[in-house]
């Protein structure tokens, strides 16, 4: 696997992705393309042109000296710098600590650099080196003032300012159950969906899934210690805090964890999961989860199902037998293609305004229809030449306006460049090319499909 960090931005301009489409494009992205995504760096609300009072960039910047990743994923390349100067320097200095740069919307061009002499870049690269070790001695001088390792408190502690954690009580009895139910031989995935039946959250209140139970068996706080990372290496002492889970609990715990997943890989995985021209794109709505491929043993079909479900969060348990869905999405595609009718009730995933293209359109050739019996009116002599030019100068106002309107909210593809693309892909996807240019394909124009395993319904959301 190629290692990777994300950098997102977002900046004052509405208009754009929010951070959250942007980690999920690039999520999709890095598990295409085989990247192993360790770490994401984020900038909230700056603009890009001061790039220096980028705290999150600075910290990319310089952890990239540290042989932890490989490459920085963005969204496009307004997210790392707008202008070219500290786009070169940036680059460069990335590229000298063997870190490549990887924007996800466009192709790459880190050549520019060479737009530069040599002697110039280096005179650049050093002063944006001393601009950055301050601003990252200043991160580390705040670091070593505060007990930062846990400036977030896990699940079952709060973290009072400058005190050690202290137990949330109601909390403490959750993880208790955990280790308690895991010594029983219950599994990580089905103690997910018994806590979630009972309607417990995580911090961040959102549902349990196996990997939080997964990290809540293995994470030393609860038997009174501490783990902090200082770049790549892991210290581990007793801390000051109660603890939740006694030693010796933790620890037995610890070995039949380990035991467990020696098992499981010696066994393979339960489920075989599948590149198909439908992962990543195919989610399901009740938890906003992606579907994953499950191989079929024997006879059986190969289907797809919520990946919230596999992983114990979701309760939509519905699977898809593969083939089936194929055809129902390949149907639909041509359907779009063939009726301008449903192209009007398309979703398009970056929509300006709220108001139905479709009743715009409607309106519109209401008007005309009027303006040509006001025309037949007055060739039959029932309007005046005058009547007639009002009417004609009214009416044409009206409509010009409402077609400026539907141009300024088309920006999305009309019917036709639709078309013309879904056929482009369909004709992809129909072949016998690689599963690779199939997903690049389908990915180049749907930015999802949504299914309900409950009501069956299905929406496909298309890049604007
Ligand atoms: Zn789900």
């Amino acid at each position: 696997m190629k290692k990777c960090v994300a950098y997102l931005r977002m900046s004052t301009d509405k208009q754009e992705y929010s951070i959250d489409s942007q980690l999920r494009l690039i999520k999709a992205f890095s598990e295409r393309n085989g990247y192993w995504l360790m770490d994401t760096y984020i900038d909230e609300g700056i603009s890009g042109r001061q790039a220096e009072k980028r705290p999150a960039f600075m910290q990319m910047i310089d952890d990239s000296s540290k042989g932890i990743f490989e490459y920085v994923l963005i969204y496009d390349s307004s997210r790392f710098a707008r202008n070219l100067e500290q786009s070169i320097v940036y680059k460069s200095l990335l590229k000298r600590n063997g870190v490549s740069l990887i924007s996800i919307t466009e192709p790459i061009v880190d050549e520019d650099t060479s737009l530069i002499t040599d002697a110039l870049l280096g005179a650049m690269n050093e002063m944006y080196s001393r601009k950055l070790s301050k601003v990252v001695k200043r991160g580390m001088e705040q670091k070593a003032l505060g007990n930062e390792y846990f400036s977030c408190a896990p699940y079952g502690y709060k973290k009072p300012h400058k005190k050690p954690l202290e137990i949330i009580e109601k909390e403490a009895q959750v993880i208790k159950i955990v280790y308690q139910k895991f010594m029983e031989n219950i599994s990580p995935f089905k103690i997910a969906q018994e806590l979630n039946s009972l309607n417990i959250k995580t911090k961040r209140g959102k549902c349990i899934d196996k990997r939080w139970v997964q990290k809540v068996l293995t994470n030393p706080t609860y038997k009174g210690y501490m783990l902090w990372k200082i770049e790549d290496r892991v210290y581990y002492k007793k801390a000051n805090h109660t603890a939740i889970i006694d030693e010796n609990m933790f620890d037995k715990v610890q070995k039949k964890y380990k035991e467990n997943k020696k098992r499981i890989k010696h066994k393979g995985k339960p489920l075989e999961y599948h590149k198909h021209w439908l992962t990543g794109i195919l989610r399901c709505p009740v938890c906003d989860t992606v579907y994953v491929y499950a191989k079929g043993y024997m006879n059986k079909s190969d289907r797809f199902r919520c990946g919230g479900y596999v992983s114990g969060r979701c309760n939509v348990s519905k699977s898809f037998r593969v083939t089936d869905l194929e055809a129902l999405i390949i149907n639909e595609l041509y359907s779009i293609i063939k009726s301008e009718k449903k192209y009007y009730n398309l979703k398009f995933t970056k929509i300006t305004t709220t108001e139905n293209t479709e009743l715009i359109i409607r309106e519109i050739n209401q008007l005309k229809k009027t303006l040509s019996r006001a025309k037949t009116a007055y060739l039959s002599e029932i309007d005046t030449l005058e009547e007639y030019k009002e009417n004609k100068e009214r009416i044409q106002k009206q409509i010009t306006e409402l077609e400026n309107k539907l141009a300024e909210r088309n920006q999305m593809p009309t019917h036709k460049e639709l078309a013309k693309n879904i056929g482009n892909v369909l004709e992809i996807i129909e072949s016998k090319k690689n599963m690779i240019i199939k997903i690049k394909a389908i990915k180049s124009i749907i930015d999802k499909i949504t299914l309900n395993g409950t009501t069956g319904k299905m929406l496909i959301y298309f890049y604007a």
